[in-house]
C-alpha cells in the first residue's frame, strides 16, 4: 500500500529510487560502503568482535558473586545465545556481502529488522526480549570501535563498487539523521536522494544534501519507521513530501516531473560563464561554498568568480577526533587555492560544536556532554579560541597557502569585541612563527562572520579591524529568532523573511558599502532566488552559495534591475509581510 510521509523540503528536485535504511542506534555508528576487497576484512571485523564480546559474557558470567540473582547468569546465558545465533550474526554477514556496507552498519541494519520482528509479536514476555537484542548488538558495536580505525570510508571506488552492485536501480537513503560527518561520506556515493527523521532548513545535513545537488526531506519525523529496506520511494523535494511504494500513474506523473527539471537544468547549464550582470549594469559577484578541496574544481565548472566559504571544519571530520596537523591542512588549503588559478578563496577558520561535531555523537549525546545548548556553547571561534595553538596551526596553514594565490580569511560566529583582539594576536604570532621558520606567505585580507545579532548591531565597531564580512545567515536566523536550526519541531518559526532578520541583513550590507568593505551572504538565502532581487535591493553585490544554485540565481540576476527595487526597499522592509511584499513588487512589475 501506498502511504505518504511528510517533511521539509530542503533540496529541490524528485528523486526516485529504492530505500536504504541507515539505523538509528544508540551507539552512534559510521556507515560506509566497503570495497569487494575489504569485504573479507570486514566479515572478519564482525567475526573477531562475535568473539570478543562472547568472550567478555563468559568472564563476566564467572566473575558474578555467588549472591548475585539467578536471573541475572540467565540473563547473560541469553545474550550469550543471541551472539551465536544465525539471525544476527548470520543474517549482518549477509548486509556486508550483498550489500557492501562496513560490520557497524550491517549490524544496526539487522538490529531494524529484528527490532521490527519484535515489536511485531503478541506475546509480551518475547516483545521485551528486543531490549536483549539491543543490548547485544551495543556489546558489538562497541567492540567494533575498537577496530575501526584504518576502516576504508565511501572512496570513490566504493561508490563505484556499490554501483556495480546496486545495478539499475536507484538508491535513496533514509536514516534517522546523518551527522555532517556522514553526508561527507556519502557525499561522492551513489545515493539519488535523502530522507531523515529529524533536521531543519538550514542543519548541516540539508545543507550538505543541497551542495550534492539531490532531492532531499528532512524533519519527516516517522520516516525511518515506516519505510522498509528496499520500498520504492518518491523524494519530492519541493514539497517535503515522501511517496513510498507509490501507484504506477503517480510513479509516471513523477518521472514526468523528473524529466522536465532535467531539462530546465540542461538550459540553465548554458549561463555557467555569462557574467552575472543586472538589466541596469551591476556586476554581480557569485562566489561558491564548498567543504572539501575537490570541490573547488566543482565551483569553477559550475561558472563561480571564487570561493567564497570554504567551510574548513569538514577537514577536520571522520577522524576519530584526531586534528589535521599543520602540513595537511596546508596542502588542501593549497589545492584549492591552485584550482582556483588567481581566483580568491576564502577559508573560515574551523567551525565545529552545535550540530558539526568533532567526534561522531548523536544529538542527544552532544546535549549530555556539553550542557542543552550547544548553539550557545564552545563552538567556531569560541572553540578556536579555547584551542590556541590549534587556532595558530590553522592560520600558519592558511597563511602559507595565501603564497600560492589569493586567500581570505573569514572568522565564524565573532560576537565579542574582545575576540577581535584575540583574533589579531593570533594572526600575529602565527606570522611570526613563519617568519621565524622561514616559510614564505601572502597577504590576507581578515574578514568575520555576521551570525550572532551582536556582530550586526556593532558591525561599525566591527569593521573598524575586519577587511570584510560575509553574512551567515544560517546563524544569524537561529540567532535572531531564538530557533535552532536544527531542530524540526520549531522549523515553521525558521524564518528567514522575519522583519528582524531582514533588517539585521540590511543594515550589515549598508554599514560596510558605506565604509568601503567588502560584504557578502554565504548563508543559504545566498543561493536561494526568493531572496535574489531583495539582497540587490538592499546593495548587496557579492554572493557565495552551493556550486549546484549559481546558475539558477544568475538568471534572477539577469533579469533584475536593481532601480525600481532600490525604490521600493523601504516599504518591503516596514512591513509585518516582507514576503507578501516582495510578491507584490513583482506582480507590479511584470504589469509595467
Ligand atoms: C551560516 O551560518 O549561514 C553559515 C554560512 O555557516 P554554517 O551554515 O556553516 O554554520
Ligand atoms: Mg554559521
Amino acid at each position: 500500500m501506498s502511504i505518504q510521509v511528510f517533511g521539509l523540503p530542503v533540496s529541490r528536485g524528485v528523486a526516485i529510487g529504492r530505500a536504504v535504511l541507515v539505523a538509528s542506534s544508540r551507539v552512534d555508528v559510521a556507515h560506509y560502503f566497503v570495497i569487494p576487497d575489504r569485504v573479507e576484512h570486514e566479515i572478519l571485523r564482525l567475526r573477531d568482535a562475535r568473539d570478543g564480546v562472547a568472550h567478555e559474557l563468559q568472564a563476566l558470567k564467572k566473575e558474578l558473586p555467588a549472591e548475585a540473582p539467578t536471573e541475572l547468569a540467565a540473563l547473560l546465558d541469553v545474550h550469550l545465545m543471541l551472539i551465536h545465533d544465525e539471525s544476527l550474526t548470520g543474517a549482518t554477514k549477509a548486509w556486508i556481502v550483498d550489500r557492501h556496507y562496513n560490520a557497524e552498519w550491517a549490524l544496526s541494519a539487522q538490529l531494524e529488522v529484528l527490532a521490527r520482528q519484535f515489536d511485531e509479536m503478541d506475546d509480551p514476555y518475547l516483545r521485551e526480549r528486543k531490549a536483549d537484542i539491543e543490548q547485544v548488538v551495543e556489546r558489538l558495536l562497541r567492540e567494533l570501535a575498537g577496530s575501526a580505525a584504518g576502516a576504508s570510508p565511501a572512496s570513490p571506488a566504493a561508490a563505484k563498487a556499490m554501483r556495480d552492485f546496486a545495478g539499475e536501480d536507484p538508491l535513496v537513503l533514509v536514516a534517522n539523521d546523518v551527522a555532517p560527518a556522514d553526508m561527507m561520506q556519502f557525499k561522492r556515493s551513489i545515493f539519488t536522494g535523502f530522507v531523515t527523521d529529524v533536521g531543519g532548513r538550514t542543519s548541516h545535513t540539508a545543507i550538505v544534501a543541497r551542495s550534492m545537488d539531490i532531492p532531499a526531506v528532512v524533519g519527516a519525523r516517522e520516516a525511518s519507521r515506516l519505510i522498509r529496506q528496499d520500498d520504492w520511494l518518491v523524494i519530492d523535494g519541493d514539497v517535503g513530501v515522501v511517496i513510498v511504494n507509490p501507484s504506477p500513474i503517480v510513479l509516471e506523473e513523477y518521472r514526468f516531473r523528473q524529466r522536465q527539471s532535467e531539462l530546465e537544468r540542461a538550459r540553465l547549464d548554458r549561463l555557467r560563464h555569462t557574467p552575472a550582470v543586472t538589466l541596469d549594469g551591476e556586476l554581480i559577484e557569485l562566489h561558491a561554498n564548498i567543504e572539501l578541496p575537490a570541490d573547488a574544481a566543482i565551483a569553477l565548472e559550475a561558472g563561480a568568480v571564487g570561493v567564497g566559504l570554504f567551510r574548513s571544519e569538514f577537514l577536520f571530520m571522520n577522524r576519530g577526533g584526531a586534528l589535521p596537523g599543520e602540513d595537511e591542512q596546508f596542502e588542501a588549503y593549497r589545492d584549492a587555492v591552485l584550482a582556483l588559478g588567481g581566483l580568491p578563496v576564502t577559508i573560515r577558520t574551523v567551525d565545529v560544536g552545535a550540530d558539526k561535531p568533532l567526534e561522531r555523537m548523536s544529538q542527544q549525546e552532544l546535549r549530555h556532554e556539553h550542557g542543552l545548548n550547544p548553539a550557545l556553547g564552545l563552538r567556531a571561534i569560541r572553540w578556536s579560541l579555547s584551542e590556541p595553538g590549534m587556532f595558530r596551526q590553522q592560520l600558519r596553514a592558511i597563511l602559507r597557502a595565501s603564497a600560492f594565490g589569493k586567500v581570505r580569511v573569514l572568522v565564524p560566529m565573532v560576537a565579542q569585541l574582545a575576540e577581535v583582539r584575540l583574533i589579531f594576536e593570533a594572526l600575529a604570532r602565527a606570522r611570526q612563527q613563519l617568519d621565524d621558520a622561514g616559510r614564505a606567505y601572502g597577504h590576507v585580507e581578515v574578514g568575520a562572520m555576521v551570525e550572532v545579532p551582536a556582530a550586526a548591531l556593532l558591525i561599525g565597531r566591527f569593521l573598524r579591524d575586519f577587511d570584510f564580512v560575509s553574512i551567515g545567515t544560517n546563524d544569524l536566523i537561529q540567532y535572531t529568532l531564538a530557533v535552532d536550526r536544527a531542530d524540526e519541531s520549531v522549523a515553521h518559526l525558521y524564518d528567514p523573511w522575519h522583519p528582524a532578520v531582514l533588517g539585521l541583513i540590511h543594515q550589515t550590507i549598508s554599514a560596510a558599502s558605506a565604509m568601503g568593505r567588502g560584504v557578502s551572504v554565504c548563508g543559504e538565502m545566498a543561493g536561494d532566488t526568493a531572496f535574489t532581487e531583495l539582497l540587490l535591493a538592499m546593495g548587496l553585490r557579492s554572493f557565495s552559495m552551493h556550486p549546484a544554485r549559481i546558475a539558477s540565481v544568475k538568471q534572477r540576476v539577469l533579469r533584475a534591475d536593481t532601480r525600481p527595487l532600490k525604490a521600493r526597499l523601504a516599504a518591503v522592509l516596514e512591513s509585518d509581510d516582507p514576503e507578501a511584499a516582495m510578491r507584490n513588487l513583482g506582480g507590479d512589475r511584470a504589469t509595467h
